[in-house]
């Protein structure tokens, strides 16, 4: 099964990325307003491997705060922990 990009931004959000120096629910600086990303033809390869999958529907929300909180919830991460 195959799922699509909801465009959301949680993956830019939630994660920590190390390529990026980027830390956990810390939105990463390439990320756009518009929730995209802002050097997408030059974004690490980290980026260029993730795929979207069903968390990207099981985290849903309103905002994209709400969406990066239920990503590492799942995972039983916290900001900072
Ligand atoms: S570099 Fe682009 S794709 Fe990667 S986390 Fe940042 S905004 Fe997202």
């Amino acid at each position: 099964m195959t799922f699509a990009c909801t465009m959301c931004g949680a993956c830019c959000v939630g994660p920590d990325i190390s390529t990026l120096n980027k830390s956990l629910g810390v939105p990463c600086a390439h990320l756009g307003t518009d929730h995209r990303c802002t050097i997408y033809d030059e974004r690490p390869q980290v980026c260029r491997d993730y795929q979207a999958d069903e968390l990207c529907t099981l985290i849903a929300a309103d905002t994209l705060e709400e969406r990066a909180e239920k990503l590492l919830a799942i995972f039983g991460l916290t900001p900072g922990g």
